[in-house]
């Protein structure tokens, strides 16, 4: 299933993705969680009756819909650093022998089609596509050999960064946790529908000019070391997301770079899965509110 969640008629609630519709699976399950990251914790027994309820639920036009982010608050965002080897050497590094994991702030995650700020603190703002994968079964301790079980599904990421807020000191966090800077999206892909996804092309534009194009064969650690590594330190719970890092083409690296402006849009497209596409437009004026989870 492509799982997304959406709004119709001022309600959010999830829905599978078929073609060019969505199919309604709050309206055919009233009782089912209407938020992802409830239904994901209901675990598989709610996806089975998602599935088995996918086909006579009502059908509306994707267009008339509005896509969220699949999670609107992921209880983790977390990202990998210098996971593809043509990234580190662009970024004159060397190949790490651990990932090198940091944490985006959940509150940066927006939708696959919304917008994202330049920052009044900054104007030094890059994007990296990325493959994300989103955790389905509370774990720990998970080997490699099992860590497709815990994986709910796949999502295109655009892991936005403020370059020079995340270099001018050890650790990203900031840099890479401005609001806004989380696009996750369109929808979640679950395992049986994506197979292997480790073989995926991955390809970032930046006003139809094509700035990375890569493949998820590429991944130093793939996602199921990732789920292992993870799972060594702490509990990984439905609804977390991980990042699993971008190939080369980041703008920071070319000569003059080529930074993200005003007016610009993003789009991350990955194979099997879909594509997020985000405009840049610098940052309001007026305080960006976040409106609470259940007014939405
Ligand atoms: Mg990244």
């Amino acid at each position: 299933m492509r799982l997304a969640s959406f709004t119709e008629g001022g309600r959010r609630r999830i829905g599978a993705v078929e073609g060019g519709e969505v199919l309604d699976l709050t309206a055919a399950c009233p009782d089912l969680p209407r938020e992802m990251r409830a239904f994901l914790e209901a675990g598989p027994r709610a996806m089975q009756r998602a599935q088995e309820a996918a086909p006579d639920s009502p059908r509306l036009a994707l267009d008339a819909v509005r896509l969220e982010a699949p999670i609107a608050r992921p209880p983790k965002f977390l990202a990998v650093g210098l996971n593809y080897a043509d990234h580190v050497a662009e970024s004159g590094m060397q190949p790490p022998p651990h990932p090198t994991i940091f944490n985006k702030q959940s509150t940066c995650v927006v939708g696959p089609f919304d917008s994202v700020h330049v920052p009044r603190a900054s104007h030094v703002l890059d994007y990296e596509g990325e493959l994300g994968f989103v955790i389905g079964t509370r774990c720990r301790h998970v080997s490699r050999a099992d860590a497709e079980k815990v994986i709910a599904g796949y999502l295109v990421v655009d892991d936005v960064t403020v370059r020079d807020w995340q270099l001018r000191t050890p650790t990203m966090t900031m840099g890479k946790s401005f609001d806004t800077h989380g696009p996750i999206g369109p929808w979640i892909v679950t395992p049986d529908e994506l197979g292997d996804p480790h073989g995926l092309a991955l390809r970032t534009w930046v006003n139809g000019e094509l700035r990375q194009e890569s493949n998820t064969k590429e991944l130093i650690f793939d996602c199921f070391a990732l789920v292992e590594h993870l799972s060594t330190a702490f509990t990984l719970e439905p609804g977390d997301i991980v990042a699993t890092g971008t190939p080369a083409g980041v703008g920071i690296v070319r000569k003059p770079p080529l930074l993200l402006v005003a007016g610009d849009v993003v789009r991350v497209e990955i194979e099997g899965i879909g594509a997020i596409e985000n405009a840049v437009i610098d940052e309001p004026e007026e305080p960006w509110i976040v409106p609470a989870e259940g007014d939405r």
